[in-house]
């Protein structure tokens, strides 16, 4: 939503509210009378409206308000900071800029900020890949991590400083990425059956950790990074360029956050998984529609 439109359901708190109403109980906004609200509990779509402005069920009597048990519950903000939090992620603000610019404390931005990546890694939802796939591995974490003096051999595999990610991309598609332990062949490729239907093309690097892919029912083909680039083959098709493409865009976008701890590391990889998967769509749209879902018993 552009900057112009979006400023026509953020007048006032009251126009805020009616977006997050109809994002939650019609999916999006769609035009006409308010929709009725649903009951969270029991999904009957009868309920009243109280003098405090929540609602009762009139079926199995439930209390609820516009945000009950929705992700916004985490924060007490009011419809239209909400909006404007949701705005500014959208925008990639970090967080302490967001909340200059919303006049909101750090920790309150913070909060709101970690509450819509909670929401995206929850909705990220695994996908069985089964066209072309591309599987590399990748480590993100600080520039100037210590180099292990190990073997030589292992390619710069061994670094214990940094987070191993394991990715496939569908060609001229998505992309999944997943934190894994180490980048073992037995990790890369219980990690590959989790993603990939077998009897899938899988494009990997020479690395023999994926060896075994064509013991386990897939088609392999290996790509030699040094002539990658130099001489693409016959077909042109034999390179990971896609995967790599989406290294760099996460490890760009995680830049920007100057240091990510390890323990909140997953978040951010799954933003950039989001907002790669997503870049030709409508991310306020996509956000809103998540927010206002139930949060998951975890
Ligand atoms: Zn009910």
């Amino acid at each position: 939503m552009s900057i112009r439109n979006f400023q026509r359901f953020a007048r006032s708190d009251t126009t805020a509210a009616a977006v997050l109403h109809r994002y939650r109980f019609a999916g999006g906004l769609a035009r006409g009378p308010l929709p009725v609200a649903r009951c969270p509990r029991c999904a009957t779509p009868n309920a009243y409206g109280l003098a405090d402005g929540r609602w009762r069920c009139g079926a199995c009597r439930y209390t609820f308000g516009l945000y009950t048990e929705t992700w916004l519950e985490a924060c007490r903000l009011s419809p239209l900071t909400w909006l404007w939090v949701i705005k500014l992620f959208e925008l990639e603000l970090v967080a302490q800029q967001a909340g200059v610019q919303l006049g909101l404390s750090y920790p309150t931005i913070l909060r709101a900020f970690t509450t819509i990546r909670r929401a995206l890694l929850a909705a990220a939802e695994p996908t069985l890949f089964h066209a072309d796939v591309e599987a590399d591995e990748s480590y993100f974490g600080p520039r100037r991590a210590r180099r292990s003096r190990g073997d030589p051999k292992n390619g710069g595999r061994s670094t214990p400083h940094k987070i191993p990610v394991f990715g496939i991309l569908e060609r001229h598609g998505r992309v999944q990425v997943t934190v894994v332990r180490d980048c073992s062949a037995e990790s890369l490729l219980r990690e590959t059956l989790r993603t990939v239907k077998r009897g899938s093309l899988v494009y990997t690097d020479r690395w023999g950790g994926y060896d075994t892919l064509t013991f386990c029912g897939y088609r392999h083909l290996r790509v030699d990074h040094g002539k990658r680039f130099s001489r693409p083959s016959a077909t042109g098709k034999v390179h990971i360029n896609g995967l790599e493409g989406f290294w760099s865009y996460a490890k760009g976008k995680l830049l920007k956050h100057h240091g990510v701890s390890p323990r909140r590391f997953p978040l951010y990889l799954y933003e950039a998984q989001f907002r790669y998967n997503h870049r030709h769509e409508d991310l306020f749209d996509l956000l809103l529609k998540i927010l206002v879902q139930p949060v998951p018993d975890l």
